[in-house]
């Protein structure tokens, strides 16, 4: 690509944080909406800059403390669609609820999607994001065809399997530090319906919970279980596992099937201001666990969700953010290998409970096989869980990575805004390899963040 002679757009002061909303950070924000814009934001200054989507990732991932920021969300084009491969070219700041909207009708759904669909695909790419179905298809790069990257001299590179490999599959999971994903090609999956034909299955403790997503693996495509974190003893673990799969024409009853992409959006409340501190306190969190457990009596055996509630019960409640108070809160997502899954997660249930700290919401889910340098999932189980800052949080989580990596698991680099770099370090074997790829593409390490500097991964 040439260079051109457009400026960078004029940047806003602003205060950031992620989802979390911990920690808090200020940095001069770009928002270009063209190409040009964004290769003079890149080359006209060789300080720190990040990329920023929309914001989901939890932690210090798209924040860049006291350095640039560059927001992706105007480039968000669709450019071209092959209904008959399902192959979608766009640039990076679209967002999977866009996609739905657009696709779902004409009988499309986004190959995996996470538990928001308020990402953009560069920042979902940037994080390999997993969904439900994950033991099944992988993460997102399983499903990326190519994408185009702006590196720090402003040239654009083709990336795919073929072309620039390492630099692909630095890409996918490299959280923003090898550039900019300008655009993409992604193969969507079609679909007959909007609706998920599936299970609700009660499991009454981390036994049975495995159990029952080692039977249901190869019915269902997509699975996922609720965990009840303030169980304790025999019911330790005790979960709500949702399954399904995208139900054909024949399997929906009379009044869906006349109408079977039909994605009428629910309204969503919105929580109007930060809950107090003392809102979610381990009283509250227990109370709401056991009416979670209590609600999902075991249902007949099957059950029709529609894609809303089955993929994004979260997105609900827009801003449900603040229920977590002032302070904000911390996701702490990790994964152990098969051998180490079912112990790891007995040990970490069993933390968290003698701590009196209470995850409000906790899930758990089977991973499958991955292939990004710093990608998250590894075949094994993960447990994703929510904890509100607060006095000696920090110290708590130090104890569940020990719990974790010494049992071969790893942290999620997108909810992650604490871990230490010698837990990253351990955690992330192939490293070096993802360094070695980085430096040929950023030399100077112009693209770097809060969470790069934190954990020194370029060092
Ligand atoms: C309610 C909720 C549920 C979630 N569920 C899941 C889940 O099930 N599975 C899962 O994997 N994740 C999940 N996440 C995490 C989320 O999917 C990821 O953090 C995702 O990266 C967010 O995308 P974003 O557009 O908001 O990116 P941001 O948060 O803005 O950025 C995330 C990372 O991507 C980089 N980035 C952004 N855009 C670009 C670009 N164009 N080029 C290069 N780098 C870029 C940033 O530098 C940063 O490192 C969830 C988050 C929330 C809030």
């Amino acid at each position: 690509m040439t260079t051109t002679s457009t400026s960078a757009p004029h940047p806003r002061h602003a205060l950031l944080s992620g989802w979390g909303r911990y920690p808090l950070s200020e940095s001069d924000v770009y928002r270009p909406d063209r190409i040009a814009e964004l290769q003079a934001v890149v080359t006209g200054n060789s300080s720190s800059l990040i990329a920023r989507g929309a914001g989901r990732a939890y932690g210090d991932a798209a924040l860049n403390d006291q350095n640039r920021v560059v927001d992706l969300t105007r480039l968000n084009r669709m450019l071209s669609f092959d209904a008959s491969s399902g192959l979608l070219r766009c640039e990076a700041g679209v967002t999977i609820a866009e996609l739905i909207d657009v696709f779902l009708p004409r009988g499309f759904f986004p190959p995996v999607t996470p538990g928001t669909r308020f990402v953009t695909l560069g920042g979902s790419v940037a994080a390999d994001v997993h969904g439900k179905n994950h033991h099944r298809d992988s993460s997102l790069a399983s499903h990326v065809t190519w994408f185009d990257l702006m590196i720090a001299s402003g040239e654009v590179l083709r990336c795919s399997r073929e072309e620039n490999s390492d630099l692909f599959w630095a890409t996918v999971g490299g959280m923003g530090l090898t550039g900019v994903i300008l655009e993409l090609e992604l193969r969507m999956r079609r679909v007959e319906s909007a609706y998920l034909d599936g299970e609700l299955i009660r499991a009454g403790n981390v036994d049975a919970a495995i159990e029952a997503f080692e039977r249901t693996d190869s019915q269902y495509g997509y699975s996922v279980a609720w965990i009840d974190c303030n169980s304790g003893k025999s019911a330790l673990g005790r979960s709500v596992l949702n399954l399904g799969n995208f139900a054909t024409l024949d399997r929906l009853p009379r009044n869906l099937a006349q109408n079977p992409l039909s994605t009428t959006p629910k309204l969503s409340p919105l929580v109007p201001f930060d809950f107090p501190g003392f809102a979610l306190n381990s009283l509250s969190v227990r109370a709401f666990n056991a009416v979670i457990w209590a609600l999902n009596r075991e249902k007949a055996a099957h059950t029709i969700f529609d894609w809303e509630s089955f993929f994004y019960p979260l997105d609900s409640i827009r801003n449900w953010n603040r229920i977590y108070g002032r302070r904000g809160f911390v996701q702490y997502q990790c994964v152990w290998p098969p051998a180490g899954s079912r112990a790891g997660l007995i040990e970490v249930l069993e933390a968290i409970a003698r701590s009196g700290r209470g995850s409000f919401l906790a899930v758990l889910k089977k991973f499958g096989a991955q292939e990004g340098l710093l990608s998250f999932p590894m075949p094994g189980y993960t447990l994703a869980l929510d904890f509100p800052v607060a006095d000696g949080l920090l110290e708590f989580l130090d104890t569940l990575d020990a719990m974790v990596l010494k049992r071969g698991g790893r942290v999620y680099l997108a909810k992650d805004a604490r871990m230490s770099s010698e837990t990253f370090r351990a955690m992330y074997p192939n490293l070096s390899k993802w360094q070695a790829a980085k430096s040929v593409a950023d030399p100077g390490n112009r693209f770097s963040s809060s969470l790069s500097r934190r954990l020194r991964m370029t060092e």
